[in-house]
């Protein structure tokens, strides 16, 4: 499993660049500068397979839950949790 600290921007992550989710009108948390978009689900921290396109709701809403430990998991939880790194970087290379 991967850990995320359920506000930062787990591909942003990557680069050691902490950007905030923002919530967006779809109720996603979407990334301002990848606009990566993932769900909360109980401990998981889901991230879809497409990029929101920056239609955030107006009072622009941070995710306020600093939730330490907050594992990745592909959206839907079906699909199931990342087992390393590696993975969710080859996950993320897909996502359009
Ligand atoms: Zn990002």
């Amino acid at each position: 499993m991967i850990f995320n600290d359920n506000k930062s921007c787990p591909e942003c992550n990557l680069t050691n660049v902490a950007i905030e989710m923002i919530l967006n009108k779809n109720s996603f948390w979407e990334c301002p500068l990848c606009h990566l978009q993932t769900t909360r689900k109980n401990a998981a921290l889901m991230v879809f397979t497409k990029r929101g396109k920056g239609d955030f709701i107006n009072n622009h809403r941070m995710s306020d839950k600093h939730t330490v430990g907050a594992f990745l998991a592909r959206y839907p939880k079906s699909e199931g949790w990342f087992e390393s790194q590696e993975e969710f970087i080859e996950f993320i290379q897909k996502v359009k």
